[in-house]
């Protein structure tokens, strides 16, 4: 499978260089040349087969050529070996027509953990093949640095730099960071929001003798690795459900779009997906651009849900690309817009397929909160916020659709991982699972910086073991 860049003057490559690539260099983000596509016939012949045989087929298509079937089927064996649950993603019911797809057993007990687990064992294989290092440099708005830390630490081709912002992480969200004692582990609290964070990432990407000189690469959600293995689960539940003769929809807690896309991608696979809820919080950037067409950031507010307070989604582009007909040079003029002007906005024919497929939802403080109530009084189900919000969505896309197929909400974290609010709104305490118990008492390793590119990348140039000096 070859790869192409969505502003499409960036190489075209394999999924080897893709994944350690991370971001185009462009500034674009890498795709598939083309879908691959299941049959009826070959759908129904997941319904046997176990979370890991389904991993297969759903993603050797995309690393066709670049690892023997014997040895990817070890690889995502060892992945999850570590989940607690063996279904690995198990399924809840939760009304007559809704199911939740609890995606919290892995070890950070984040959804994060499936698409992580996986990549942290193909780079290290892909770097000790080529006798390389590589330096990881990601953002997180929470979830995605306690997952990436936990693939990575002591890998030895690897070092990881992870930006958060600071004081605007859940605690347990934080410690799940900054405990791990590895030596190639380091955590920058960034003066600043997500966004910001996100930028400072993005602008050492672009900076491409810093990028070259360190050996850079990225984890975030824009690596296509990652939503390779998230459109795993929608096949998986799907068949569990009565795919391919039984379409569904999904209510997915959005922030940068990756979740979704990985959806979106499994539709483009052949599974039957009717609709692809974008469930987000009051940072709603996403539901007003389907209403609208305007993309336009605004600020960030702090929410329940702070893996999605987020107002730029960086997937979103790979939609863009789609929606446009695969249109690079257009995709790079609403970037170039964006960049300007900080908006862009779309045509009626960009707009008409996405409404075929998405619909935004998005939920307030107060309905997350009485959602969660009710969770745990009608279904005696404690639920943290993210996953709250894409049961909530669900609800009200059923209001609005008379004889919908089945809603499979995403439970996108466990609600140990947000205990103040689960707490507040159940008048409980939340069970803490025992893999989370001993990471909250060990001891952090955290730096403050200040918001200020050459701070940030002085700090990582003269710590990774991948520079030109190391
Ligand atoms: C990352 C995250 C999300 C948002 O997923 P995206 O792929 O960024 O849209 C939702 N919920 C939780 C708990 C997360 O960690």
């Amino acid at each position: 499978m070859k790869y192409v860049s969505t502003r499409g003057s960036a190489p075209v490559l394999e999924f080897e260089d893709v994944m350690l690539a991370g971001l185009a260099r462009d500034g674009g983000l890498y795709v598939p040349e083309s879908w691959p596509r299941f049959s009826t016939e070959d759908i129904n012949s997941m319904r046997d087969k176990s979370y890991q045989e389904i991993a297969f087929e759903v993603m050797h298509p995309f690393v066709e050529g670049t690892i023997e079937p014997e040895e990817f089927k070890a690889l995502i064996e060892e992945a999850y070996q570590g989940f607690e649950h063996r279904a690995v993603a198990p399924l809840v019911q939760m009304d007559s027509n809704l199911w939740l797809l609890e995606l919290f057993h892995g070890p950070t007990l984040a959804f994060k953990d499936f698409a992580m687990q996986i990549l942290g064992l193909l780079m290290d294989r892909a770097l000790i093949k080529r006798g390389e290092r590589a330096t990881i440099v990601g953002a997180t708005s929470g979830d995605t640095g306690g997952a990436a830390i936990e693939a990575f630490r002591g890998r030895e081709q690897i070092d990881i730099f992870i930006l958060h912002p600071a004081g605007r992480v859940s605690d347990v969200q934080r410690r799940q960071m900054t405990t791990a004692k590895e030596e190639n582990v380091f955590n920058i609290a960034l003066e600043g929001t997500f966004d910001d964070c996100q930028a400072m990432v993005k602008g050492l990407f672009n900076d491409h003798d810093f990028r070259d000189g360190n050996k850079l690469t990225g984890v975030n959600s824009i690596n296509w690795a990652r939503i390779m293995a998230q459109v795993v689960y929608y096949f998986s539940s799907a068949v569990a459900l009565g795919s391919p003769d039984r379409p569904l929809s999904y209510a997915v807690p959005t922030g940068n779009f990756g979740d979704v896309f990985a959806g979106y991608v499994a539709s483009k696979m052949g599974l039957p997906i009717e609709r692809l809820i974008v469930a987000t919080n009051q940072n709603d950037i996403l539901v007003r651009t389907l209403e609208s067409g305007l993309y336009k950031p605004d600020g960030v507010t702090a929410t329940y849900s702070p893996s999605m307070d987020i107002q730029v989604s960086s997937n979103f582009e790979r939609l863009l690309f789609e929606m446009t007909g695969r249109d690079a040079g257009r995709v790079s003029q609403l970037m170039d817009d964006l960049k300007d002007t900080g908006a862009f906005q779309l045509s009626e024919n960009e707009l008409k397929p996405m409404h075929a497929l998405f619909e935004g939802v998005r939920v307030d403080e107060e309905t997350t909160f009485a959602r969660i109530q009710t969770e745990n009084t009608v279904n005696q189900y404690m639920i943290d916020p993210h996953s709250a919000i894409a049961l909530e969505a669900a609800a009200q896309h059923d209001e609005k659709t008379v004889a919908s197929p089945p809603v499979v909400a995403l439970a996108t974290a466990h609600p140990a991982k947000f205990p103040d609010v689960v707490t507040k709104a159940t008048e409980r305490d939340v069970p803490q699972p025992a893999r989370l118990k001993a990471q909250l008492h060990s001891e952090e390793r955290v730096v403050q910086l200040a918001n200020d590119y050459g701070v940030v990348a002085n700090y990582i140039a003269s710590h990774t073991r991948a520079g030109e000096s190391g």
